[in-house]
């Protein structure tokens, strides 16, 4: 039976379904999780009271419930901008509560008024969905997946539409009612949009969350901790795409792979945090100088590998040797605790029908040649 109790009792629980995956998500600390749960728990009081409406006293049954849904959706805000690290709190929701407040009181008590109750409500928690929407469609990331920032943006437009309508018709008494669980095709419309919200913007922040977990994951996978570099599994994945591209294109590829010298002395004489520092140091520094497109991976303890599309060995050589003497010139005060190092070279170019291992393994032995020939520079192979 479509009448609008049953949607509040279906609401409710679909609401208290939502608040059971966000605390199976607490572990997990991403921000706003919290913000998101307290909301459906406000949101499920909510609805009770205005389920009782009839048989229990009009404070709970009209102002709490509404404060305390309008204060449900604010937290459903705060949220997602703790999700998406905004400094800023929304104040002027945080304020338009207190009209809200008043307003209920005044048309519930002083001049019994339920075309104003609805409209202020309405105004309220269309302005809401407004900022919502906007906030996901601006916070929508460039390198993720934008899914769940689409869903949520439309879910929020869509309601923001409706509240306002809502509150046009009954601000302008378009429609006539006297209590909200009246039985009429456009007040279901209205309250089936209004009450069925909470459990689509749950649906829409959990997979917000899920793809924040997912994320964790691929860069726990793909990026080494130590020093933000490409771990060694991407990088090879990544350098098997770069190759069958250039086989396509016939644009060369070059390869560098860059050990630093006397590593070991580091760790025994200042200690492996020292040996850590420097790892971390050497890689942002790299990082800092290579070109966009170019694709650099720790390939295993002091020993990094970078890819350079579209560039010869011959090219590649002058980019490294540029990135040698400007790393011999580091002021000292640049330095891991003072510590000057250097590092060697190995760099060769793709060559037809060949394979990336065996690409690295020429430039492996243009670097054992380096050091041989006393460290410190580059050499091809
Ligand atoms: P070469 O100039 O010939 O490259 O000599 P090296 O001392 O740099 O090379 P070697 O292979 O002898 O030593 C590498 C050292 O790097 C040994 C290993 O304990 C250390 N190492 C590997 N991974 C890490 C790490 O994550 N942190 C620290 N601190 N040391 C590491
Ligand atoms: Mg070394
Ligand atoms: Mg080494």
């Amino acid at each position: 039976m479509l009448n609008p109790l049953t949607i509040l009792l279906v609401t409710i629980l679909a609401d208290a379904i939502a608040m059971a995956v966000l605390y199976s998500l607490r572990r997990a600390k991403i921000p706003g999780v919290g913000y998101w749960f307290a909301a459906n728990a406000l949101a499920v009081v909510a609805l009770l009271g205005t389920a009782l409406q009839g048989h229990a006293s009009p404070w709970l049954t009209h102002v709490a419930a509404n404060v305390l849904f309008a204060l449900a959706l604010l937290l459903l805000l705060e949220g997602c901008l703790r999700f998406l690290d905004r400094e800023t709190r929304p104040w002027p929701a945080y304020v338009g509560l207190v009209p809200v407040l008043a307003g209920m009181i005044y048309w519930t008590f002083v001049a019994p008024n339920f075309n104003a109750r609805v409209a202020l409500v309405s105004a309220y928690h269309a302005s809401l969905y407004a900022a919502l929407g906007l906030l996901m469609l601006r916070g929508r990331p460039a390198n993720r997946p934008r899914y769940s920032f689409y869903f949520l943006a439309s879910v929020a437009l869509l309601l923001c539409v409706g509240h306002s309508t809502r509150g046009i018709m009954y601000g302008f008494h378009l429609l006539e009612q006297t209590n909200l669980t009246q039985v009429s095709v456009p007040n279901i419309v209205f309250l089936a949009l209004g009450i069925l919200a909470p459990p689509f913007l749950s649906i829409g922040v959990v997979m917000l969350a899920h793809d924040r977990l997912a994320e964790r994951l691929e860069r726990l996978a793909n990026v080494d901790d130590l020093t933000g570099a490409l771990s060694r599994r991407a990088f090879l994945e990544i350098g098997g795409g770069l190759l069958n591209a250039s086989l396509r294109t016939g644009m060369p590829v070059a390869i560098a792979i860059v050990d630093i010298d006397s590593f070991k002395a580091v760790n025994d004489t200042h200690g492996h945090a020292a040996g850590d520092e420097v790892l971390a140091h050497f890689a942002a520094f790299v990082a800092r100088e290579l070109r966009i497109g170019d694709v650099f991976g720790r390939l295993g303890g002091e020993e990094f590998g970078v890819l350079c599309p579209a560039t010869t060995a011959a090219e590649a050589v002058v980019l490294l040797e540029r990135l040698r003497t400007r790393f011999a010139a580091a002021a000292p005060g640049d330095l891991p605790r003072g510590l000057r190092y250097t590092f060697s070279v190995g760099v060769d170019q793709l060559r037809s029908g060949e394979s990336l291992a065996q690409m690295m393994a020429r430039a492996d032995r243009a670097l054992y040649a380096a050091k041989a020939a006393g460290r410190d520079r580059v050499m091809t192979a």
